[in-house]
């Protein structure tokens, strides 16, 4: 096994975890087998318990580990699958010291972060590296190791000195280091500023790590003498440092890498040169180049409750760009705060309502995803009794469907008081209740979490036809509560159908209503598992519905006998991809939404 591992100096978010990402997208496509752990130096077991606010999204995985959103990246560029292990916090590595204590492995000795945490972290990096991933029988070849923070920070300190040991442990030509660091240009001068990058190598080197590849973050590819006076300074040899400039999208960071020959580098420091292909990085070229291609907007009104923060909702995000690329549209997502919809905030600040309900009147379909806690949740229903009214495609996810319910029983069963028992424990008609697997009083890891069956009931549902009509599919969970079994008979006699169920029949995971272009809800997170030309059924729907395209969509075989709009490309449809006539991939991608480089 083999070992690459990618630091961060001088600022934090560079997108390490991009750097790290595309690294592992640049050996695979050199034909090694990749894997790869993230490392969060932070004492929470794991982010389930985390704000979105501060850190992001919750990512979850097949087997329920609550993980960071890099974990994420890595499953999407890599079209891999990892498990919970795969993420390491320092509440892990002292959970299982501890544990060790308490059973006496260590009796005698004084338990102590040197080498006890120290062996505990280098154990645990080893043992999850030869999980296969990929379905594969065989471990990897290389193990990708993202060590998150800044090279200073106190709480890495364990981890940097784990790692250092671990270089020794594993032996030159197994180990390679990538220093990811920042080259400032000056306005005033516009000259590209190599101290920040010393100072941090320095400080790396202080810490007992040699970097032996240096990615430098700058606006412009840097200058023969500033890369020259890198290598000077920080040792490192000139054809062991690239550039990572701003790029308008970050499909094209793996080809930036191959362009400067950061795989023959990393070949190098890992002896791997006689089992390396010439990288084949054609479908990766292809997106790159096709995605600032897309002109034709589908706009799409993302309802949510931490609107504030992108990376919030960065797999919803990501899922619907999946999905548009493949109906050749350029995504355009107008965040709406669900609070700004509800009367209230009408009274407080009418601009605010004005300018909410202006936005979610002016899109052509609305996705209102998953979130925990009552504020918004009026909002929400609010936007999907429009969309319902409407006619406007709309998918919930999560608790996106669980207030598509509640609006439908108030407005469509008069049952005014329906709620969630989540936000009105006393409502007199509980439409969504707590239906737990796991612990009622413990928060940490105690939902319905990862991959759990759904199985479809209902012949002719859009949602069965867009998961070309499987009988069932294995979708990612992530909740508490779900739509109260009892009430179930009457909500479908009012018209609203149940499309597919879990294995016993007593938990809902999709609804649907018939009689609407488009109006989908779905228990679990379907944006988890959507990959880019892979795009994921249900986002399908909503951004084809969304363009006035389903039918195409939903109908493969008139889709193959043409291009589902005007352009030489196809539509990539459930699952399968199609070449067009002129030899391009089927995918493009756009960062229509977000400016510059490394928005994740
Ligand atoms: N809060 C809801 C529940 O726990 C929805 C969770 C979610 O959207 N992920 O069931």
């Amino acid at each position: 096994m083999k070992y690459v591992l990618v630091t961060g100096g001088v600022v934090s978010g560079l997108g390490k975890g991009v750097t790290a990402s595309s690294i592992g997208v640049l050996l695979k496509a050199c034909g090694l087998r990749v894997t790869s752990i993230k490392i969060d130096p932070y004492l929470n077991t794991d982010a389930g318990t985390m704000s979105p606010f501060e850190h992001g999204e919750v990512f979850v995985l097949d087997d329920g580990g609550e993980v960071d959103l890099d974990l994420g990246n890595y499953e999407r560029f890599l079209d891999i699958k990892l498990t919970r292990d795969n993420n390491i916090t320092t509440g892990k590595i002292y959970q299982h010291v501890i544990a060790k204590e308490r059973k006496g492995d260590y009796l005698g000795k004084t338990v102590q972060v040197v080498p006890h945490v120290t062996d505990a972290i280098q154990d645990w990096i080893e043992r999850v590296a030869v999980i296969p991933v990929d379905g594969e029988e065989d471990p990897a070849d290389v193990c990708v190791i993202e060590l998150g923070g800044t090279i200073g920070d106190i709480e890495s300190a364990p981890f940097i000195e784990a790692l250092g040991q671990f270089s020794y442990r594993v032996g030159p030509g197994n180990f390679c280091l990538v220093h990811v660091s920042l080259v400032p240009v000056l306005n005033v001068v516009g000259e590209q500023k190599t101290k920040p990058t010393q100072h941090s190598v320095k400080g790396l080197r202080g810490l007992g790590l040699t970097p032996d590849i240096l990615a430098c973050r700058s606006t412009k590819p840097l200058e023969d003498n500033v890369k020259e006076k890198l290598a000077q300074f920080c040792h490192v040899p000139l054809e062991y440092i690239f550039t990572l400039y701003d790029v308008p999208n970050i499909w094209r960071i793996p080809l930036l890498l191959k362009d400067q020959k950061a795989h023959l580098a990393i070949s190098k420091v890992l002896n791997l040169a006689s089992i390396l292909n010439e990288p084949s990085l054609g479908e990766w070229t292809s997106r790159a180049e096709l995605c600032d291609n897309l002109h034709v907007p589908v706009r799409i009104a993302v309802v949510g409750k931490y609107t504030g923060l992108s990376d919030a909702y960065l797999s919803v995000l990501k899922a619907l760009l999946h999905a548009s690329v493949a109906c050749r549209k350029k995504l355009v997502v107008d965040w709406v705060p669900a609070c700004d919809l509800e009367k209230e905030t009408e009274k407080e600040n009418p601009d605010a309502y004005k300018a909410a309900w202006k936005l979610l009147k002016g899109v052509d379909g609305i996705l209102v995803p998953g979130g925990f806690g009552d504020r918004g949740v009026e909002g929400k229903i609010l936007a999907a009794k429009y969309a319902r009214e409407n006619k406007i495609p709309f998918l919930g996810i999560c608790l996106g469907m669980q207030i598509a319910v509640i609006e439908f029983a108030r407005s469509v069963l008069s049952l005014q008081d329906a709620n969630s028992t989540e936000f009105n424990p006393e409502t007199k008609h509980p439409c969504i209740i707590f239906m737990p697997e796991g612990s009622k009083t413990h928060m940490g890891g105690t939902m319905r979490l990862g991959s759990r069956k759904s199985i479809f009931n209902v012949k002719d549902s859009k949602s069965a036809k867009l998961y070309e009509n499987k009988s069932f599919v294995d979708e990612r969970h992530r909740h508490r509560y779900e739509v109260n079994p009892d009430m179930v008979e009457r909500l479908e006699k009012a018209g609203l159908s149940f499309a597919a169920k879990d294995e016993t029949g007593k938990r809902m995971e999709i609804i649907e209503l018939p009689n609407h272009p488009f109006f989908i809800g779905a228990q679990f997170h379907p944006e988890f598992k959507s990959r880019p030309g892979k795009a994921s059924p249900l986002f399908l729907g909503l951004i084809a519905a969304s363009c006035g395209e389903l039918d195409t969509v939903l109908n493969p075989a008139s889709a193959h006998q043409h291009s589902i709009s005007n352009g030489p490309t196809n539509i990539f449809i459930n699952g399968t991809s199609k070449k067009s006539p002129n030899g391009l991939a089927d995918v493009r991608y756009n960062n229509g939404y977000c400016n510059g480089l490394y928005t994740r």
